[in-house]
Formats: C-alpha cells, sequence, structure tokens
C-alpha cells in the first residue's frame, strides 16, 4: 500500500514521503500527514524478538512507501551504529515502578538523536529519487537540544549547509557549549537575542518567503527543514515506541496486547505525536500522558479546548520544553477536524493573528486518548529527588517533568496499566539542576566539576559528547536579533 503526503492546510494535493521529506514544510504553510495511517499488522511476539534496526525498517518502510528497502535499510544502518553507546540503541530501565525508555545514547545525549542521526541519510536520498540539483540548506530554529543533534547528524554531508539559530540566554551552559564548539565545515550556528518562539517563527517566515526562496533558488540553494516538523523526524520517532513494546513483551513485563501507558515530556508536541501515530498504528497503548513545565499551554488546552498562547514565557530547569507554539499540535487538529484543512487554517490563522483558537466540543471529544497535566520547578525538583533517592536512579529535568505528571496521573486516575515515560535527557546535560535537586552541597561547583560529581554519584562514566566539550574552542560566536537573521542567512549563503 502506497503512504502519501497532503499538506493540514491544503487542498488535498499529495506528495510523495521523499518530497514531503525534502520540503520539509507545505507551501501553504501546512504541516504534511500521511492520507492514510499504515496498521502495524506484526505480531507482538515478534517485536519482541526485534533487534532497534529490524524495528526501524517494519515501522518506517509502511511509511515512507517510495523509498526502496535498500534505500531505507542503508539508511537505517548509517544512522543506528556505533554513535550510539548501546547496541540496544534505546534501553528501558525500571526503576520506582515505572520503564524510563533512554532516547538518550546517542551523539548528544538528548532524544533528538534518535530522529536527527537519520534524517540526513532520509534527505540526501531522498535529493537524488527526486534529481534535486540545489544544495540543501537546513534552518533550524533550536531551543536547545535540536540544534546540536541536527548538526552532528548534517555535519559534513555532501550537499547539504546547516544553519542553527538559538535563544542566547535561553539554554543550559552544557547545551550552548555543545553548539559554539560544533565542527564541520557546513555547519552555522547563531545565538538570537529573542527566547525560542522568536526563532522558530523568524524560521517559519523565511520558509514562506516566497521572494527569498527565489533569491536562494538562483544561488543554487534550497531550504529543508530539520524542526520535528519534518515527516522524516517523526516517523523515526514512532520507532522507539514500538521497540519499548516488543521488549516489554520479551521481558514478560505484559502480554502480547496488554495495553501500556506513555508518558511524554512534551514542548513541541513532536514527541508524544509520534506515540499517538504508533497507537494509531494499532499499538496497544491506553493513555498518552502530555506533562508540560510551567509554560502549561497544552494541559490549559486539553482541559478547555482552548489554545491561548498570550501569556509569559517562563524559563525553566527543561528548557527544551519552553514553547508556547507547538507546531506538531497542528497535525492532530488536522486530525480531529476530520481531516477539514480550510478548518485547521482557519484556527492556525487565529493563532497566528489573536494568539489564541477554540475547537468545538466534537473536536474536544477526540482527545480522550490523552491527558495533560504539568508539574511546577518546585515538582520537578521533587521528581528528581523521589526517584533518586526511591530507586537511585538519576534523570533528567525534563524526564522528570514527565515522571511527575505520570504521578499525578496515578493519583487522578488509579490506572495502574504498565508505564513507558520517555526519557529525553541524560542528567549529564543538565547537571545544575539535577545536582541541586538530589543535594545542597553542590552549590558552588562550576558545570564541569558538576559533571564529574555527578559521575560519582551514580557511577556512570561521562558520556564522550560531555567529555569532548570540556576544553573544544568555541567556533562560532555570532549574536543577532530575531529581525536580522534573514540577512544572516544571506551573508552565510554569500548572498548579497
Ligand atoms: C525536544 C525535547 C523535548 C520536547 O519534545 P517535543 O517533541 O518537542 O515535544 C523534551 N525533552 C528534551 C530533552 C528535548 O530535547
Amino acid at each position: 500500500m502506497q503512504v502519501l503526503y497532503k499538506s493540514t492546510r491544503g487542498n488535498g494535493e499529495t506528495v510523495t514521503a521523499s518530497q514531503a521529506i525534502l520540503k520539509g514544510l507545505s507551501k501553504d504553510g501546512g504541516l504534511f500527514v500521511p492520507t492514510v495511517i499504515p496498521s502495524l499488522d506484526v505480531p507482538a511476539e515478534r517485536l519482541a524478538q526485534m533487534s532497534y534496526q529490524e524495528t526501524a525498517y517494519e515501522v518506517m518502510s509502511r511509511f515512507l512507501t517510495d523509498f526502496t528497502e535498500e534505500e531505507l535499510k542503508s539508511c537505517i544502518s548509517q544512522a543506528y551504529d556505533s554513535k550510539f553507546d548501546t547496541e540496544e540503541i534505546a534501553p528501558l530501565h525500571k526503576a520506582d515502578g515505572v520503564y524510563f525508555l533512554e532516547l538518550f545514547h546517542g551523539a548528544t545525549i538528548a532524544f533528538k538523536d534518535m530522529a536527527l542521526s537519520i534524517l540526513p541519510h532520509l534527505m540526501t536520498t531522498a535529493a537524488k529519487k527526486n534529481h534535486a540539483d540545489k544544495e540543501i540548506v537546513i534552518l533550524t530554529a533550536t531551543s536547545g537540544d535540536t540544534g546540536k543533534a541536527a548538526m552532528a547528524g548534517f555535519a559534513d554531508v555532501p550537499g547539504t549547509k546547516i544553519i542553527v539559530f538559538y535563544p542566547k540566554h535561553g539554554v543550559s551552559p552544557i547545551q550552548e557549549k555543545q553548539m559554539v564548539t560544533q565542527k564541520g565545515n557546513n555547519t552555522y550556528v547563531v545565538g538570537i537575542t529573542g527566547n525560542f518562539d522568536d526563532a522558530q517563527s523568524a524560521v517559519k517566515n523565511m520558509f514562506n518567503d516566497q521572494g527569498l526562496a527565489e533569491e536562494l533558488a538562483e544561488a543554487g540553494f534550497q531550504f529543508s527543514s530539520a524542526n520535528s516538523i519534518n515527516i522524516g523526524r517523526l516517523v523515526p520517532q514512532i520507532v522507539y515506541y514500538v521497540y519499548a513494546y516488543g521488549k516489554l513483551v520479551k521481558s514478560k513485563a505484559i502480554q502480547p496486547g496488554q495495553k501500556i501507558n506513555v508518558a511524554v515530556p512534551t514542548g513541541n508536541f513532536g514527541n508524544i505525536l509520534a506515540a499517538y501515530y504508533a497507537k494509531l498504528m494499532g499499538l496497544p497503548v491506553n493513555k498518552l500522558i502530555c506533562a508540560s513545565n510551567e509554560n502549561k499551554v497544552l494541559f490549559d488546552f486539553f482541559r478547555t479546548g482552548t489554545y491561548d498562547r498570550k501569556r509569559d514565557f517562563i524559563l525553566t530547569s527543561s528548557p527544551s520544553m519552553d514553547i508556547l507554539i507547538s507546531s506538531n499540535l497542528e497535525r492532530l487538529i488536522y486530525r480531529l477536524t476530520g481531516e477539514d484543512a480550510e478548518k485547521c487554517r482557519e484556527l492556525m490563522e487565529a493563532l497566528s493573528r489573536g494568539g489564541e483558537y477554540t475547537i468545538t466540543g466534537e473536536m474536544k471529544a477526540g482527545l480522550e486518548d490523552f491527558y495533560g497535566n504539568f508539574c511546577s520547578e518546585g515538582e520537578t525538583r521533587e521528581a528528581i529527588s523521589a526517584t533518586y533517592y526511591g530507586s537511585g536512579y538519576v534523570i533528567d529535568p525534563h524526564t522528570a517533568v514527565a515522571a511527575g505528571v505520570y504521578q499525578k496521573y496515578l493519583r487522578d486516575t488509579e490506572d495502574s496499566s504498565v508505564a513507558v515515560i520517555a526519557s529525553t535527557a541524560s542528567p549529564y546535560k543538565f547537571t545544575r539542576s539535577v545536582m541541586d535537586a538530589v543535594s545542597d552541597r553542590y552549590q558552588g561547583l562550576d558545570d564541569f566539576a558538576l559533571v564529574d560529581a555527578l559521575s560519582t554519584l551514580t557511577g556512570i562514566k561521562v558520556p564522550k559528547a560531555v567529555e569532548e566539550i570540556r576544553t573544544a574552542p568555541v567556533l562560532h560566536d555570532t549574536v543577532v536579533a530575531a529581525s536580522e537573521m534573514p540577512d544572516t542567512v544571506r551573508k552565510i549563503l554569500g548572498i548579497r
């Protein structure tokens, strides 16, 4: 069965998977969605026996139907290799009665690696298939983790350049150091004086700017996106939920067919949307638990049916979730409208014009697959310390938001089905918040001393990704206002 892709704001016109990956965002400003969600017709007993790479092929081949078996398997084997520090790629760790699905064993020790290690291969394969002759320029706004993971994926990939914008005052010191030390002759990192939403909006505007696209085309370039709106990121993220299910069956934690709950620390709504797609494919999932930090726009939306971004942007200890406009939610909204692109466009335009929209009661009924809640900063700290003192396991603040929200879910529902918590970053990426939550005796230490203290505390070796940046020279120091981003791009590409 062929799966095609159409825009959430389009007229039903379809493109192939490879074209959707190349374009990133549809010309009409909408996001690409599959015309049908393929079903996961693989018995759980077989999933239980599969490696990560085999699972990836089963899931991805059902969505990316214009890739040949050879192409897809080559992308998978180039992505999920020794860049990961464990052969399991995404191991499950049981602690405190729940299963933490560790998605941070890749090159940059955050879950973005799961998709961004394969996206460059999908994209260059897609370019070849479609005879694209222009150099691909990846334009990315990052709240801290995407940018580094995208650069790690694209660095020195022939036929590509990558430009990353990050909020200068909105990322952790380790995240910033990771970015500004990025090597590669095709990587560019720019700090901006605004917040993540400012950077993301400016990137979206550049994608929608036809004049700029023409300037680029004349100079031999075309934009593409490595942000989580790209279907080439969403599809690889479905894989690990299927894989985790298989491993739970294998270890006899569940029976084949038994439903599990999944809790996801959410920002742009990409990771949890992938879990939702896994459920739509037929994976036995009961609730999708959507965990927010104090930027709790999604919690309010699930409760009231009104999405309202008109509020203060709060800098928290889980910066990769400091987001007020969750781009991928548009894909869920589109589904809730019964795939009415006109209605979806109206809602999204209301959001960008007036800062809010409200869905109908009928649409709201479609949200029953989800449970939303949030953790305050204090509750996040408590979740870190409770997990550590309860089981000796140290989790990062993003994962802690999900762990804290999961406890609220348990209290609210008493639904004690087996639960998987998406564990999205290594605690080594956020040592300050983690160590402060564990004890107040670490307060005087600098970020790298904290790294060593964490290693002593847990007995886990400092990951290579952190060891490398200790002494690495800063290679990128440009900082601009969000309004200067288009001209910065022109300058980097040598246009004008
Ligand atoms: C990006 C990120 C998230 C949020 O994921 P979304 O797909 O944007 O919802 C959560 N935790 C970490 C560590 C991240 O890097």
